[in-house]
């Protein structure tokens, strides 16, 4: 059989949704302002990645995909108190792991430290730099109000030798932290709060998980960020919404140092997905507080956590193509993910079967200590995924949900008396229910009908079909049964209260159940649809070929969703 060949239904997209980038794109190929075009995926390691970086790596690296150029990956580590090579390690295994690859080398902002530095004694040079001697809160006080306009600093206006004396003083750790800023002269009176003499340079000792203690100053983000897209030739520099403000600064900053590049800015909307966060800090709050696992818990929206959980990348890239790229709202629900899983997996996965609430079936006319098997296929529209024996015993597990006493209406699978078939096997009869002391069912004594193995029963319909285990073939499995995160679509939305309020104490359920023997020895992370139940992951770490079975699921058969949320 070929579990491990897990081969993805969903190609890269044939049908390419277009979108506004796409056609600026075009239009940019298309005049001949550039021959190539060269996009950035600019993470800040401060943290795991979510589904919302991975719209943002879907479009860098698709759009290096589809048009003649490339992606690059670069770090944003300039704020080194924040920042941990944890990160940078796990979001390149992230990019690939979602099938993309970077061009080159990885870069990182910390490259370009000592140019950053010559460029901002550029700016000084040019009287459009200073070195402010006001702490953070005088800054802020100093920057006024929507309806008072911001005042100069009174160090505004230093000489060009006395800033550059200063500057390099600061570089040299003269100055305790936050004493000292350099500031971009622009305009104190500008209604954009980025154009007020925005602080480009700040004195902090922190430890740099690349440079170490070389640095006591560290530039800006904003002063950082057109600096690295320009010196990577960056042509299409892509950004969320909220960066719509900085664009001044952005061009303001490469328009006034001596750079042959000057990459085109263009903003798009953040994805938000209902019922989970698409905030790093407030995941890290999650991990830090021991509400979930880790960043790869299967409840987080973290591509390590989908990763465990079973998401495919051809499913996540799917859900990327389809929520597409715009500027306005990008909120998606839930069942739109969960929906391009399934239908990856639909195709992709090997079906067995598996018992996760087992209830014991004791086939009274079949003879102890004897075994038949039959062949059933991995895959009824796959062949060549193969298949193997099913066996059958005198005692089976089936699914306590799939016996009733007292029937609701329309009901196909076992009652006391009723008959069902066995998926693969016999129809069975359920003819006694056996109870403990407190008339709890603990198993049920059933007769097969001989006559039924792979043909209908004469003169009667039977139409429900159950799952089913032989007990003694069975293996033991834990099975991790995850649910929605938070019990409200947008646990961040309301500032009153706190998102923990909202976390649901049902999200994880670990049961003990029973898997067919072809899941003993799968790989860690192979994928399956145990019948019935839905799309289950072998667990990344937990799970122990031949030894240790342990099942996490990725998602169900149905949409259980749509109809929910409101
Ligand atoms: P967070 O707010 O979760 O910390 P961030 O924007 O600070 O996210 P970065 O590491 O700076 O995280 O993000 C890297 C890239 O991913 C940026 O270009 C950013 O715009 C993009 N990105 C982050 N979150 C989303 C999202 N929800 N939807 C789309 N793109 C996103
Ligand atoms: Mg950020």
């Amino acid at each position: 059989m070929t579990t491990s060949s897990h081969h993805s239904p969903i190609q890269p997209s044939t049908t390419t949704v277009s979108h506004f980038i796409r056609t600026i794109v075009e239009g940019d190929l298309g005049s001949g302002l550039h021959a190539a075009i060269q996009t950035r995926f600019p993470p800040e390691p401060n943290g795991y990645l979510h589904i919302g970086h991975a719209k943002s790596i879907c479009l860098n690296f698709g759009l290096a995909q589809d048009y003649p150029g490339s992606c690059n990956l670069r770090f944003d580590d300039t704020n080194p108190a924040k920042e941990e090579a944890e990160y940078a390690v796990a979001i390149q295994e992230d990019v690939r792991w979602l099938g993309f690859a970077w061009n080159g080398d990885v870069r990182w902002a910390s490259d370009y430290f000592s140019v950053l530095y010559a460029f901002a004694e550029e700016l000084i040079h040019q009287g459009l730099a200073f070195v402010d001697d006001l702490n953070a809160d005088e800054i802020r006080d100093y920057r006024g109000t929507l309806k008072e306009a911001g005042r100069n600093s009174p160090y505004r206006d230093r000489s060009v030798t006395e800033n550059l004396d200063l500057f390099r003083r600061m570089k040299a750790g003269e100055f305790a932290d936050g004493s000292k800023t350099l500031r971009a002269k622009i305009d104190m009176t500008s209604p954009n709060i980025n154009l007020c003499d925005p602080v480009i340079y700040r004195i902090k000792r922190a430890h740099h998980i690349r440079t170490g203690d070389a640095w006591c100053i560290y530039p800006m983000y904003d002063y950082t960020h057109c600096i690295s897209d320009a010196l990577e030739g960056v042509t299409h520099s892509l950004c969320t919404l909220e960066f719509t403000d900085h664009r001044p600064l952005y061009d303001w900053v490469l328009d006034h140092i001596t750079i042959p590049c000057h990459p085109r800015q263009i903003e798009f909307s953040r994805l938000e997905l209902l019922y989970t966060l698409t905030s790093k800090r407030k995941l890290l709050q999650l991990v830090q507080q021991g509400y979930v696992a880790d960043w790869d818990d299967p409840r987080m929206p973290t591509i390590h956590g989908m990763r465990r959980r079973g998401y495919t990348p051809a499913g996540i890239r799917e859900f990327a193509r389809r929520i597409g790229i715009s500027k306005s709202d990008n909120v998606v629900d839930m069942s739109v993910l969960e929906g391009c899983i399934r239908e990856d997996l639909e195709a992709a996965a090997p079906r067995v079967m598996a018992v996760v609430r087992p209830l014991k079936v004791v086939l009274t006319n079949f003879e102890p200590g004897v075994t038949m098997a039959r062949a059933a296929g991995f895959h009824p529209q796959h062949p060549e995924f193969g298949e193997r024996e099913v066996p059958i015993a005198r005692e089976l597990w089936i699914e306590a949900d799939d016996f009733a006493e007292i029937p609701p209406s329309g009901w196909q699978r076992l009652t006391p008396g009723g008959e069902v078939r066995l998926r693969y096997s016999y129809v069975i009869r359920c003819d006694e229910v056996i109870r403990d002391a407190v008339g709890q069912v603990v198993e049920l004594r059933c007769s097969i009908d001989p006559a039924t193995l792979g043909q209908n029963p004469v003169g009667r319909k039977v139409k429900g079909v159950i799952h089913w285990l032989s007990t003694e073939h069975a293996v033991p499995a834990e099975i991790r049964l995850y649910d929605r995160l938070f019990t409200v679509p947008r646990p961040d939305a309301d500032k009153e209260r706190d998102f923990l309020e909202f976390l649901n104490p049902y999200s994880l359920e670990v049961v003990q159940g029973w898997v067919e023997a072809a899941a003993l020895t799968c790989a860690p992370e192979t994928r399956y649809q145990f019948e019935r139940l839905g799309y289950f992951c072998a667990d990344r770490f937990d799970h122990q070929p031949g030894q240790k079975v342990v099942f996490n699921r990725a998602v169900g058969l149905k949409d259980t969703w749509a109809k929910e949320s409101v």
